[in-house]
């Protein structure tokens, strides 16, 4: 027994694309076999069947209707497939033999286009990294193939920094070096979701440059280092190899340098929630969430890849901040300009239709419709005189001739497909004018044959039909025969209750209406695709308008949410300074009830006030500063306005965090491990242009280790003259609070809470000066902890705190006269370990008196907890209003606890 030609066919195939789902079309279906079946099945929840193909065994197999294809392969590629397409390439009945077939696509989750699949204001990235080991450098290319995107950047090795790179762009596919080290594939898979393509080495190094060169004709490799080149020519070529079609969209080639940008480390980036909150990875909650107010989706992306990317360079910022209030001062035009951009459709993703072919109709009419604003756009630029506005104005190709085109061409309302006709306008072209004229004269013709004939043979019941074998009858039910005119009808079908028939003058009306119809429906696909090519030749014009007007959008949202909220323009300076007075968390006032946000100062800078260390109860407000902070210079250097009365703000090239808890613990790290990790990351990293804000670092281990790395690491961020950069530090360890006055630039600050009785009330202000309390059993009262449970932390605490004689001196571990941190920390080690063993020790003692039975030696006996409930309890007995059951019944209950104890 052999294999049917069918299956052959399709093995052959399939040889061509192992690492895919291969959809094999078979008339109207897509079907999948083997292992893919078995697959897909599962995936799509298909039912598999099998289906005979020559061996001994059924072939498992599965099918979907290839009208509905798009469904199903969204969701193989959300889950990391990869689909390989192949067609029927002839017509089957014209075909000889078995129908020629072949792999016309293949669709990736970096190479996925369909836009009613993909979220309107998210790229779609794909990525390649090339890391050449012997020169410890590393390159990044990344694609958007749905807007024509490419983007690209070397350096030296960092995994660190690759790894930030990709946060930024959060890649839907990355292509990789088959050798590449385990390590860093595993570093890079337990930060992003994106499936892996692994390719030999040979794919990065053979036949790049003229890959490059037949996309982007301007490119010179001798510009670029041979990593940049490999990485982006593997990632063209990665690209054509499965689309199969032009890439002409595909045409800007941008490189970058990672200095170019605000760094923000991966961890930084989802601690302050940029684009996606912690909790839920949604936008809600976010800073994109706050600031993005824009009107198209190209703008939604922009502003996406605006907040990713906060600039470094004064002038650029300067020039966004300037636009957006030349739009405050405008607010009627700006108004205009809203209402002009609500009606634009996306037009890079139309663009990028255009060029892979795939666009229709009525997708150019939107791209018509989005070219007929325009020109009103241009039209509110012409008012303005802020830099970017000029560069807008004098850029902003109004595409008049590709507006004429469309508008001359095509129907307002054309049909989707472009196979079916209806779809160039009348006047555009003679010949489908006079084939439409004869396709409607003809149909008039039959409609009215309906009545002839009825007035001829007087039979009311007759009705004229059409069906796809029979072409146009005339349909009598079986009651009438008697009154058709003899030799009048030739008889075509027989039905249960009816003849149908037709005459020779209705033949040859169907022979013109079907023929006209057929010709009308070919003639307007080759004009519909001429105009096509017509337009993609416009392709990079179309492309700037795009950019300009999901800039300006950008712009206009910044002027939007400035409005609302209240902003105020940032003053951008390079003076190491920040001050900022009554600045809000731009997120959380939006989350709280309205006003009530407390505002609060921040002054700080490379001298005096270069390490703020803030002390405060839990829940008072200091993550949340400190995040505010870090936000306002974040949304500054987008070129925002910042939510304070005031701001001035020099630009910073990193912005570290070390802030909450990180996810890290199901890659296998311990929660200590990963916050030392991040830490080491920040001191390695960290430049003297940078703002680092740490939060209860060292919290994570006994308490004396926490406190001397604590302290440690603040010595070295003030010590090292390389770093001394500006830094908010928020901590429990009110020791270190002694630091400032011994540590050059350590101001102490906290927030202030007010004691109402037992309880305290969170004022969220932050004052000068230390805090001397932490009030965490009474913030855990607050979070309706137990209040057995309360009132027994306070007895211990208080016995604690009576019982501690030996504190950690401070003053003489701290020794200004030295500069050298190494000796420092030698001291400080020192010290630590004499404190921490004689402290430990001692609280032990006190531990151990107050939770040891005192008869026994040594376990640990927990049961005075329930004596003293016990003892409680009988307190609170209300004897006058029980019945005697209820009072036997509870006296019966303490008696069995008491046996117990
Ligand atoms: P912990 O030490 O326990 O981490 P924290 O001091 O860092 O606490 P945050 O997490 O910053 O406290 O703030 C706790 C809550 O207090 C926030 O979720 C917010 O709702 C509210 N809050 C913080 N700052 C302010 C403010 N300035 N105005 C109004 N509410 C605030």
């Amino acid at each position: 027994m052999g294999l049917t030609p069918m299956m052959q066919q399709y093995l052959q195939v399939k040889e061509g694309c192992k690492d895919c789902i291969l959809f094999f079309r078979l008339g109207d279906f897509y079907e999948m076999f083997f292992e893919d079946a078995e697959t897909a099945s599962k995936e799509l929840e298909l039912v598999l069947t099998g289906r005979d193909c020559g061996l001994e065994k059924r072939a498992p197999m599965c099918g979907i209707p290839f009208h509905a294809a798009n469904t199903y392969i969204s969701r193989l590629v959300n889950k990391g497939y990869k689909i390989a397409i192949c067609e029927q390439l002839e017509d089957p009945s014209a075909a000889k033999g078995i129908v020629k077939r072949g792999i016309i696509k293949v669709i990736t989750p970096g190479t996925y286009t369909d836009s009613s699949f993909l979220e309107d204001n998210k790229n779609n990235y794909i990525m390649s990294l090339y890391i050449d080991n012997e020169k410890n450098s590393f390159a990044l290319s990344f694609a958007d193939i749905s807007t024509g995107d490419f983007n690209c950047t070397d350096a030296s090795l960092d995994i660190s920094v690759v790894l930030d790179e990709i946060a930024k762009y959060m890649p839907k596919e990355i292509l990789i070096q088959e050798g590449l080290d385990e390590k860093i594939c595993s570093e890079i898979k337990e930060r992003c979701t994106a499936s892996f393509t692994k390719l030999p080495e040979e794919f990065f190094l053979s036949n790049i440059v003229d890959i490059l060169k037949g996309q982007f004709p301007n490119f010179n490799e001798k510009e670029y280092s041979s990593d940049l080149v490999r990485c982006c020519g593997s990632l063209l070529k990665y690209v054509i190899e499965t689309q199969k079609t032009s890439l002409s969209h595909i045409n800007n080639f941008q490189y970058y340098s990672i200095v170019d940008y605000l760094s923000i480390d991966s961890n930084s980036r989802r601690n302050l929630e940029l684009t996606e909150n912690l909790r839920e990875k949604s936008k809600k909650g976010s800073l994109l969430w706050v600031m993005d107010r824009t009107n198209t989706a190209m703008g939604g992306r922009q502003l996406r890849r605006w907040i990713e990317q906060p600039l470094v360079d004064k002038t650029a910022v300067q020039n966004r901040l300037d636009a957006v209030e030349e739009l405050l001062n405008n607010l009627p035009l700006h108004e205009d300009l809203k209402d002009a951009l609500k009606e634009i459709y996306d037009i890079e993703r139309l663009v990028g239709k255009i060029s892979s072919k795939s666009v229709n109709a009525k997708e150019l009419i939107s791209l018509k419709a989005s070219i007929e604003k325009i020109p009103g756009i241009k039209n509110i630029l012409s008012n303005f005189t802020s830099k970017l506005h000029l560069e807008m104005y004098k850029n902003l190709d109004e595409l008049e001739d590709v507006y004429k085109i469309l508008d001359e061409a095509i129907l307002e309302n054309p049909s989707i497909s472009v196979k079916e006709g209806n779809i160039i306008k009348e006047g555009f072209n003679e010949e489908v004018d006079e084939l439409r004229k004869a396709k409607v004269h003809g149909k008039e013709w039959i409609a009215s044959l309906e009545n002839n004939e009825r007035e001829v043979t007087g039979i009311k019941s007759l009705k004229v039909g059409y069906n796809k074998v029979f072409g146009y009858y005339i349909e009598i039910t079986k009651s009438n025969f008697n009154l058709i005119p003899e030799g009048r009808y030739i008889r075509k079908q027989t039905l249960a209750n009816a003849e149908r028939y037709i005459t020779p003058e209705l033949k040859e009306m169907e022979d013109k209406i079907l023929g006209a119809e057929e010709k009308l429906i070919n003639l307007e696909y080759d004009i519909f695709i001429e105009i096509r090519e017509k337009i993609e030749a416009q392709v990079d014009r179309m492309q700037q308008t795009a950019r300009i007007v999901s800039e300006l959008d950008c712009l206009s949202s910044l002027a939007i949410i400035a409005l609302e909220n209240n902003f105020c323009k940032p003053e951008i300076n390079n003076s190491e300074e920040i001050y900022i007075e009554e600045g809000r968390h731009p997120v959380v006032e939006k989350m709280i009830s309205s006003g009530s946000f407390i505002s609060n100062d921040i002054h700080i800078n490379r001298t005096d006030e270069q390490l703020l260390l803030i002390t405060g109860p839990n829940m008072a407000g200091k993550s949340t500063y400190m995040r505010q902070v870090a936000l306002t210079v974040i949304m500054a250097q987008i070129g925002s306005f910042v939510p304070a009365k005031k701001a001035v703000i020099s630009i910073c090239d990193k912005i570290f965090t070390r802030i909450g808890a990180s996810d890290d613990l199901a890659a296998g790290k311990s929660t200590f491990m990963v916050e030392m990790w991040e830490v080491s990351n920040i001191l390695r990293n960290a430049t003297n242009k940078s703002l680092i804000l740490l939060d209860e670092v060292g919290r994570g281990t006994s308490t004396y280790d926490g406190l001397s790395i604590a302290w440690a690491v603040i010595e070295y961020i003030c010590k090292n003259k390389k770093l001394k950069c500006k830094t908010l530090f928020a901590t429990h360890y009110h020791e270190l609070t002694k630091l400032e006055g011994l540590l050059e630039g350590v101001k102490n600050y906290s927030v202030s809470v007010k004691e109402v009785g037992s309880d305290i009330v969170f004022l969220h202000k932050i004052i000068r000066g230390g805090a001397d309390q932490s009030y965490g059993i009474e913030v855990a009262k607050l979070a309706g902890l137990p209040i057995d449970v309360i009132d027994r932390a306070k007895e211990i605490l208080s016995r604690i705190e009576n019982d501690k004689s030996s504190d950690v001196n401070i003053e003489e571990i701290t020794d200004t006269s030295k500069n050298d941190i190494q000796d420092k920390m030698d001291v400080t080690d020192k010290v630590n370990n004499k404190n921490e063993i004689i402290k430990e020790n001692k609280n032990l003692e006190v531990l151990k008196e107050v939770a040891l039975d005192k008869n026994a030696s040594e376990q640990i006996d927990f049961s005075y907890i329930e004596r003293e409930n016990i003892l409680k309890e009988i307190a609170s007995i209300d004897i006058l209003n029980m019945t005697p059951m209820e009072g036997f019944n509870k006296l019966y209950d303490i008696i069995k606890r008491t046996k117990t104890l």
